[in-house]
Parts: C-alpha cells; structure tokens; sequence
C-alpha cells in the first residue's frame, strides 16, 4: 500500500501549468519534483515536432497522459467548420505520433450562433471525426468549461451536457474530461459524476481563487482556493477513474515565479489538498 503523504505515482502535470518552460526544461523538472505523467500542450510540442518529443519522452520516466487541445468546432460556414473537422483529425494524428492516448476537446463556442445551434454542430463534428480517433488508436475526451466562457470558448458548459451528448455519440471512443476549475459549483456534480461512470477520460485539478482577477490565467494551486478537491476526488473515484490525476494552472502570477520552486509547490499540494 503505497503511503498516501508521498506517493506521487498519479501525479501529472500540464506542459501548460509551466507555460514558460521549453520542454526540453520541463521534462527534467518534472522528473526531479516527482511528476509521473506529462500532458502535452501543442504550444509546447510545435518547436520539436511529435516525432523528436515522443522520443523525448520515451527517454524520460515520465508517461503521456493526454495532447491539449482539439475542438472549436462551431461556425456560421460550412467551410470553416470543415476545416475544424480536418484541423482536429491532424491533432489527432500528432496525439497518436505522441503516444498520447487522449485528446482534450474545447469544444468551442462563437457569440453568432445560438448555444442549442452550437451544441448540435459540436455533436456532429466529432461524430465525423471519431472514425478517424478509431483509426488512430486515440480516445476523445469532451471537457466541459464553465458558464463564463460559454460566448467564445465552449458551448458545453455542464456535466449534463457533456454526458447527454457522449450518451447521444454512443461511441466508446467518446468520453469526458472532468476539470474541477470548470464544474466545482455544480448542484448536480456529485450526480452527474456518477451518471459519467466508464466514460471518464481525464481528471484535471487546480483551484478557484477569492477573488478571480482574471478569468483566463487566475488559478490557484490546490488548496489555495474554495474548491472541494478532495470530495470531487472521491465522487470520480467512486465512478471508477484511477488514471493520472492532472494539474493544470494557468497564472500570470505562478509563471512569473522561479518553476523549478513552483514544481516543489505543486507537488505538496498535489499531496496535502488533493
Ligand atoms: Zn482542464
């Protein structure tokens, strides 16, 4: 029974969280502070390419946990949603170069269309692609984003919505991906955990800071805000998720700190809040 006040074994940090780390920084960072798993942001993997970062990564002890991000599906023009579908069937082939067995989708949200509109173009998109994600090997993990970035961000804004519509793909290649920032305030969260059993694909944790200054890069490390990380643990535990458990923080605040310090922080927080 690994000792739960220093085990590390599903620690995994977003290349994102280390937003100013090149990868070749990050990967030893990450190594030295007892990180386990990588999920890789495309930002952080363009200036290699899949193939030198999968191998990268295969001299590394560190596992890859997900590629961030496809999606943005939504559009007024046939073309450009199109092009949306052929752009994520392209991340879908770098995830499988990477060795990445999801990929994260931000589904995407435009202020020209109506959320229902949007909501039915983003189900028919990846159901155009999942074929391809089949093909490939590479899952499809939905996350649902909170309500205040519904207008350019994402139309799917709930665990509701995300379950009814991987319910309606009815594709197992088609799961979700539960980020605590987005859906902590949730009434139904505990339920809607449990309604997702089997299709959870990602665990992301950070915290809400009080007060948010900033609604893009003003998260919290764990335990630094007023999210119930731990009991949210517990609900998608209980759902039948073992995998990596995800730290992904972005902050102005954080970047500017010494990320060799930051990466220490992270991980006694990983074991003391999470
Ligand atoms: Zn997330």
């Amino acid at each position: 029974m690994p000792d739960q006040l220093t085990d590390t074994s599903r620690l995994c940090v977003h290349t994102m969280t280390t937003k100013p780390l090149d990868l070749k920084e990050a990967i030893p960072a990450y190594e030295a502070a007892g990180v386990k798993g990588i999920t890789l942001w495309r930002e952080h993997v363009e200036p290699y390419g899949p193939k030198e970062v999968a191998k990268m990564l295969k001299d590394s002890g560190l596992k890859t946990v997900s590629l961030c991000r496809g999606g943005f599906f939504p559009a007024t023009a046939g073309m450009a949603r199109e092009q949306a579908r052929t752009d994520n069937r392209k991340i879908i082939d770098e995830a499988a170069e990477l060795g990445a067995p999801v990929v994260v989708l931000v589904c995407g949200a435009i202020p020209d269309l109506d959320l229902k509109t949007q909501r039915q173009q983003i189900a028919e998109a990846i159901h155009a692609i999942v074929p391809h994600a089949k093909g490939a090997g590479v899952k499809l993990a939905i996350e649902p984003l909170h309500p205040m970035y519904a207008g350019d961000r994402s139309a799917v804004t709930t665990m509701d919505q995300a379950n009814n519509m991987i319910l309606q793909l009815g594709s197992e290649q088609v799961g979700i991906a539960i980020d605590v920032y987005h859906v902590w305030w949730d009434h139904f969260l505990k339920a809607e955990i449990e309604r997702a059993t089997g299709t959870i694909m990602a665990f992301h944790v950070c915290d809400w800071r009080v007060p948010t200054r900033d609604m893009l890069n003003d998260r919290a490390v764990m335990g630094n805000g007023c999210i119930p990380i731990n009991e949210i643990r517990g609900w998608v535990e209980k759902a039948g998720f073992h995998g990596f458990i995800e730290v992904e923080i972005f902050s102005d605040e954080l970047w500017a700190m010494d990320q060799e310090r930051y990466l220490k922080r992270i991980k006694n927080a990983y074991l003391k809040h999470v």
